[in-house]
């Protein structure tokens, strides 16, 4: 129960990793807000855990375009928990398309959710977490914020973003009291891999000294640890779960 009493905020919690670190968090303990889009999984998803485990999982909606949105989602789950005391800033989408081909909505949109929205959601946690003297604050990265790939030129250049601004949010939340990281998945088996044909994954998967795709618990492992306590003297990094990918092959 390494999150006994905490309160989590997972962004992008109605799926995939988010959901998987929902429901590893709900197990060590905490109390839980699934903040994803309206209309999606996220209520639904919401209700089942909250009955599952005695009343400690809720969904807000938020789409972390809007910063009003986000703003409340801090200012309710004080009022309603009392704190913030983890936030896994997961929510993101994929785009891939060759350069020359991409528009400008396209691209802004990638930017938008996948690190101005990561921005956003780091800002309202720091206010909150600043006033308490305590918290910490995960990023999702990603292994393409670490090195290029063919026809994700937004996705690389937001996921590269949010490695480099998480090492000047750790620098400058270290004197506060509060921890920022990130976490650099490689390819993990969720519906955002819906998008890539059969050949292009098996190559993809290749590239993983593993040789296998990642499971989104293992990711929220990564998350879990950042998260809590056991992480204390780590901050403004990028914790790389890729079965090795980055290492080379
Ligand atoms: P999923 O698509 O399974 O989950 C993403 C969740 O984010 C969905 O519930 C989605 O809602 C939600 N979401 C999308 N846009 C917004 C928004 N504007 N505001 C709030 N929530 C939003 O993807 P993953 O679990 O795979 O991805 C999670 C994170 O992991 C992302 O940041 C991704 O870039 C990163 N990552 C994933 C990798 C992978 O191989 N899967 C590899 C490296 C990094 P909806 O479904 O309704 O659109």
């Amino acid at each position: 129960m390494r999150m006994k009493g905490k309160n989590v905020i997972v962004t992008g919690g109605a799926s995939g990793i988010g959901l998987a670190s929902v429901e590893r968090c709900l197990e060590e303990g905490a109390s839980v807000v699934i903040a994803d889009l309206e209309g999606g999984e996220g209520a639904a998803r919401a209700a089942a855990l909250d009955g599952r485990y005695a009343g400690r999982c809720l969904f807000k909606a938020c789409d972390v375009t809007d910063t009003a949105q986000v703003d409340r989602l801090f200012a309710e789950t004080v009022d309603e928990l009392g704190g913030v005391d983890a936030v896994f800033n997961n929510a993101g989408i994929g785009g891939i398309a060759p350069s020359d081909e991409v528009s400008d909505d396209d691209f802004l949109r990638v930017i938008d959710i996948n690190l101005n929205g990561v921005f956003r959601v780091a800002r309202a946690a720091l206010r909150v977490m600043y006033r308490q003297g305590s918290g910490s604050i995960v990023n999702c990265a990603s292994i393409l914020g670490m090195m290029g790939q063919s026809q994700t030129a937004a996705y690389t250049a937001a996921k590269g973003g949010v490695v480099n601004m998480t090492r000047t949010l750790g620098i400058e939340a270290a004197p506060k009291g509060v921890r920022v990281n990130a976490i650099g998945p490689g390819y993990i088996d969720t519906p955002l891999l819906a998008a890539l044909d059969d050949e292009l994954l098996q190559g993809l998967i290749s590239l993983h000294p593993m040789a296998r795709l990642g499971r989104p618990e293992e990711v929220a492992n990564a998350f879990l640890f950042l998260a809590s306590d056991e992480a204390s003297f780590i901050t403004g990094t990028t914790l790389m779960v890729d079965g090795g990918f980055t290492a080379g092959k």
